[in-house]
């Protein structure tokens, strides 16, 4: 599943292409008719996102929310839009350009009370200017949860997936079995801190890059990683293999349903 800096960058790409713009929306594969023929017509005004959920506002306070899921895709392009391809659940289109949705979890139109109610349920996103890292931390302190599942629960945090957690669980050497509760408040600010910083970096450089300089391929003389996910990271699919800090092999293990990593040396728990 995408992580938030994925959809960080569709929300940038989206207001460059249509903010300003009156559009036509349809629905080639139907089951986002009713959706489209109501935001047909109408300037889109902002992007933005939230988390890993992004949201078109229109005019006439219509907001389109899109959630990628596991499978969705937008392609964008301009001039004529191809004929659609596949289960393109949304194309707008406007002068200038297209672009096609296929195979989100969530493609809606919401109104303002329902965006507030989206807000409301999601914990601050480390990419967005107004989060308010005092909000996780009043979930994370007060829970005996593993530090890696409340990370990953989007209404404690939003927009972190399992390579920003497991990352940055690596990096500040903490265990993702250790207890919420058992963060201490310099602790979570250091998490928060590097979350901000590698999910800006992510959002540059449309990639998830988390060892630090002296860990680099060429620092080490080791090969670089070889993955479809791209990116120099610690410990994140990379069971087995030695960690780049002291050589223990990398763990894996199932947490909450998912796939954990990390060092057992860098990370005791
Ligand atoms: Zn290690």
């Amino acid at each position: 599943m995408p992580e938030g800096h994925t959809i960080h960058r569709l929300a940038a790409r989206h207001a460059e292409l249509f903010a300003g713009d009156k559009v036509h929306a349809a629905s080639p594969q139907g089951r986002f008719a009713e959706g489209a023929a109501r935001l047909t017509g109408t300037v889109l005004e902002a992007t933005e996102a939230y988390g890993k959920h992004l949201l078109h506002h229109h005019a006439g306070e219509l907001t389109l929310h899109v959630h990628l899921g596991l499978y969705g895709k937008v392609t964008d392009g301009s001039g004529e839009p191809p004929e659609p391809v596949g289960q393109v659940r949304l194309r707008l289109t406007s002068d200038r350009y297209w672009l096609d949705l296929r195979g989100p979890a969530a493609c809606e139109v919401l109104t303002p009370p329902e965006v507030a109610a989206l807000r409301a349920r999601l914990g601050p996103d480390p990419l967005r200017a107004d989060a308010d890292p005092d909000r996780a931390y009043a979930r994370i302190s007060r829970s005996a949860t593993p530090l890696a599942a409340l990370l990953l629960d989007q209404s404690v945090v939003a927009g972190t997936g399992l390579i920003f957690v497991t990352e940055a669980l690596f990096r500040a050497g903490l265990s993702p079995t250790l207890p919420g509760r058992g963060l201490d408040r310099a602790g979570w600010d250091r998490i928060w801190a590097d979350l901000v910083d590698l999910m800006t970096r992510a959002v540059r450089q449309g990639r998830i890059d988390t060892v630090r300089d002296e860990h680099l391929p060429e620092a080490m003389g080791r090969p670089p990683r070889v993955d479809r996910h791209g990116g120099e990271v610690y410990v994140y699919r990379r069971a087995g293999a030695p960690c780049h800090v002291c050589g223990t092999a990398v763990s894996r293990g199932a947490l909450a349903g998912r796939n954990l990593y990390w060092c057992a040396t860098c990370q005791p728990g």
